[in-house]
């Protein structure tokens, strides 16, 4: 929090607040826990790339971001579909989940993994940089609220952003 605090040019409990302010708005969806996973014992790192039918793109990922051992799943373009990490105990389960799950899912024509020998940079998402805006969408309207524009209420629990008043009277309208 002091580095974060520092970087912005801001007191600790402004960047504090902020950051509870992007939590509650859910530009900030999680905090986590990095976890070093050569502390981990018995954990095969891999990234595996498929290639799928092309109909068969969405169902193949709904399927595949059930599974445990995947950690990330993307939708690529280029020579592959989709992009996995995944994580495994050993060589063997890594093995048995690509041949005997994941190649069996419907749609999927061919997949091959690479296995993550050392990680030299790892941070989940993208290192928040200026430039980099954020985009909230707005529940009345549906358009996307410029950066700064725009506010927040809590309707029936849930956050709900809003362009100006008469995107709020749009939304009140509708629901
Ligand atoms: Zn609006």
């Amino acid at each position: 929090m002091k580095e974060l605090a520092e970087a912005a040019g801001v007191s600790i409990p402004t960047a504090r607040s902020r950051i509870l302010k992007l939590k509650d708005t859910g530009v900030i969806k999680r905090l986590t826990v990095d976890v070093d996973l050569r502390s981990v014992t018995n954990c095969v790192t891999a990234f595996i790339t498929l290639r799928t039918r092309l109909p068969d793109v969405k169902a193949a990922i709904e399927r595949l971001k059930g599974l445990d051992e995947v950690s990330e799943a993307y939708v690529t373009t280029g020579q592959h579909d989709i992009v996995l990490k995944v994580h495994a105990p050993n060589m063997e389960a890594l093995d048995q989940l690509v041949t005997k799950r994941l190649g069996v899912i419907e749609g999927v024509e061919t997949a091959s993994s690479s296995f993550v020998i050392e990680t030299a940079k790892s941070f989940v998402g993208p290192v928040l940089r200026p430039g980099f805006g954020f985009k909230i969408r707005c529940d009345g309207c549906g358009d996307d609220i410029q950066n700064g524009e725009g506010f927040v209420r809590t309707i029936d629990g849930q956050a709900r952003f809003f362009c100006d008043e008469s995107c709020l009277t749009n939304f009140a309208r509708k629901s």
